[in-house]
């Protein structure tokens, strides 16, 4: 069974193509710079030609345009076999509000729902509503699931999901904690429990996505019951280049006092705090180096991020009571052995110890704590576009027996 997973961003399209048995990826593509003189696609077939990644640099004025090159690219190569059929497209959305909770056929309605949803993300909905509606023109009978970033955290209470503001704004304007990153923490949930031979529904872990957008949940029962991102993918853990958790009365203050207007303050909270607000650099891997050699300001970026995350860490060991497992995981979580080593250093009161030689090693899932660990720290690498693919087969298996 062949399925394809479209995950469109502003300006890139991420492209797989799996072959579900043995969730074995046939084709990997990505587009980037689109809308931009020189656009780019990038394209492997990790099963033949040993994965030799072929690069077309071409202008790319839109998103249709990416994914017809990515689809005619495709069909030329001998990557899929010539009798398979596409059994279904998952894409993934950011945003699916109170109304999608778990991943859903697109039909009209339902593209109308997403369309409604794009307040709540306006700057990542949109893009998704592109990718969808090319990937229908290009494929009009193949079927198209939605799989939403915010469903896994449908489980979260309501004192953790409401915010202490009037009543009425979550009445009127669905104002609320939604989170996100959902397809990766619920994967990498699944994996580690399966990995320590916890049933699911007995698992509690802290799990962190590390990577240029962070966040972090807990799970109880294998179920999201809090998460760091809120009613966008700004609040919370210290990120890229989004600031996290702030106090609320900075728009007031540098309102009056900086003349700033609400659009360029949000606009900085975005794109110019984080790491790069602190360092001017937002790759984690560039800020370890400039702090080895003394940077100052590259090592205080490293403290505020760790800091931050280990703040997270305890309060949501406090919320949860019992933790099998701290998990790390993205670009960050699974590679930086530095930042896995701060964020959990001096908790072995809370049963929680790292092993140096643990955490220098590679691999997923990889054990890092220490064996006398109460908690079991481990590294899971996520696969956010294998989970939108069992999800969309899921989905389409459900829809075939009603
Ligand atoms: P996103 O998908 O949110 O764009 P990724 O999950 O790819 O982000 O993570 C990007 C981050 O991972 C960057 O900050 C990058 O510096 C960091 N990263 C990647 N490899 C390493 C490494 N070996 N050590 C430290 N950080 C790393």
């Amino acid at each position: 069974m062949i399925i394809a997973v479209i995950n469109c961003g502003s300006s890139s399209i991420k492209f797989q193509i799996f072959d579900m048995q043995g969730d074995a990826v046939i084709v990997d593509g990505l587009v980037e710079g689109i809308g931009e003189p020189q656009g780019k696609v990038l394209l492997s077939y990790p099963r033949m030609d040993d994965g030799e990644k072929h690069e077309f640099i071409s202008e790319i004025c839109d998103h249709r345009s990416g994914l017809e090159m990515l689809i005619d690219e495709v069909t030329q190569s001998a990557a899929i076999p010539g009798n398979a059929e596409l059994y279904c497209i998952g894409h993934r959305v950011v945003h699916g509000g109170e109304l999608f909770i778990q991943p859903t056929l697109i039909d009209d309605e339902v593209l109308a729902g997403i369309r409604a949803q794009a307040v709540l993300a306006p700057l990542h909905n949109p893009a998704n509503l592109v990718g969808i509606e090319a990937a229908m023109a290009a494929s009009p009978e193949t079927p198209q699931v939605a799989v939403f970033d915010t469903a896994f955290h449908h489980s979260i209470p309501r004192q953790a999901y409401l915010y202490a503001l009037p009543y009425e704004l979550y009445q009127s304007y669905k104002i609320r904690r939604y989170g996100f990153h959902g397809t990766s923490h619920g994967y990498v949930t699944r994996t580690a429990a399966e990995y320590l031979n916890i049933p699911l529904q007995r698992f509690n872990a802290i799990v962190f996505h590390l990577g240029n957008g962070a966040s972090v949940t807990a799970v109880r029962g294998g179920k999201s019951v809090d998460t760091s991102m809120g009613l966008t993918p700004l609040e919370g853990l210290v990120m890229g280049t989004r600031s996290g958790d702030v106090d609320p009365a900075i728009y007031a203050y540098l309102e009056a006092n900086a003349g700033m207007s609400v659009g360029s303050i949000d606009a900085m909270l975005n794109r110019e705090s984080g790491l790069k607000g602190i360092c001017d650099d937002n790759d984690m891997r560039r800020i370890l180096e400039r702090a080895q050699e003394g940077d100052d300001l590259a090592q205080l970026a490293f403290d505020i991020f760790c800091y931050r995350a280990k703040k997270y860490l305890g309060a949501y060991f406090a919320v949860l009571g019992r933790v099998d497992a701290v998990i790390f995981t993205a670009g960050i979580g699974e590679n930086s052995v530095e930042v896995r080593s701060e964020i959990c250093a001096g908790l072995e009161g809370l049963g929680i110890s790292v092993d140096p030689d643990r955490n220098s090693k590679r691999g997923s899932p990889l054990e890092i704590g220490s064996h006398d660990s109460r908690v079991k720290v481990l590294v899971i690498a996520t696969q956010e576009e294998l989970e939108i693919a069992q999800q969309a087969q899921q989905c389409m298996a459900q829809a075939e027996s009603v």
